[in-house]
């Protein structure tokens, strides 16, 4: 896949508010909040989407999905939160680099726009 501005906010080429980081995974606070908490969750290793992941995948985003609950609390999100990942054009994707929303700290609407 070709490369994102994700890849440099991983290089630190181009700023962002990180509030989580480990070998594997990222998360830093959306440029364009949606919610009073809006926070980006990456794998480190370039994923287009959930569409073209593949086994080998496995093990950092199983290791991702356990740290969205860490990266929720320590953002205090005490009363829920939504956790989104949009696919391709239908889905609204806008960075090709997989990310999971984390938005909180308001009263989520359903069904989604
Ligand atoms: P998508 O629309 O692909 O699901 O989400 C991409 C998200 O990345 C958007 O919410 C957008 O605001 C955010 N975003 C795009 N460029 C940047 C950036 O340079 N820095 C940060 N922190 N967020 C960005």
């Amino acid at each position: 896949m070709s490369e994102t501005i994700f890849s440099k906010i991983i290089r630190r080429e181009i700023p962002a508010d990180i509030v989580y980081e480990d070998d594997l995974i990222l998360a830093f606070r959306d440029i364009q909040p949606q919610a009073p908490i809006h926070i980006l969750v990456i794998p480190k290793q370039p994923i287009e989407s959930i569409s073209t992941v593949t086994p080998a995948d496995q093990a950092v985003l199983g290791h991702l999905m356990v740290k969205i609950q860490q990266i929720a609390a320590e953002a205090e999100l005490v009363n829920g939160y939504r956790v989104v990942t949009n696919i391709g054009a239908d889905g609204g994707q806008t960075v090709s680099h997989l990310h999971f929303h984390i938005l909180g700290q308001r009263q989520m609407a359903w069904p989604p726009g």
